[in-house]
C-alpha cells in the first residue's frame, strides 16, 4: 500500500509499505478512504515529537473494514469505519 512516511522534521515522502495484516485477534484492517494531518501529525513534522523510526502519518481517518481478527463480533467487512 502506498502511504505517507514521516522521516525526519520537515521531512516526508509517499512511500510503497508492507499491507497491513492481522496480528492479534482484536485487530482490524480498514481500507482507508479519507484523512487528514492533525495537530499531533504537524508537532511531529516539526520536529517537537521525537520519532525513533519512521511513520506512517494519518491516524484520524474514515474507511471500509477488509479483515477484523476474531474476538472482533460486532463489527465486519464492509462495514464503515471511522478513526479519530
Ligand atoms: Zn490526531
Amino acid at each position: 500500500m502506498r502511504a505517507l512516511i514521516f522521516h525526519q522534521p520537515k521531512k516526508v515522502s509517499v512511500d510503497t509499505v508492507d499491507d497491513p495484516k492481522i496480528e492479534k485477534q482484536d485487530d482490524i484492517i480498514v481500507k482507508v478512504t479519507s484523512t487528514v494531518i492533525c495537530g499531533s501529525d504537524l508537532h511531529i513534522l516539526n520536529g517537537f515529537v521525537p520519532q525513533s523510526k519512521p511513520l506512517i502519518m494519518g491516524h484520524e481517518f474514515m474507511g471500509i473494514i477488509e479483515e477484523t481478527g476474531k474476538e472482533i463480533n460486532n463489527l465486519k467487512k464492509f462495514d464503515n469505519a471511522v478513526r479519530s
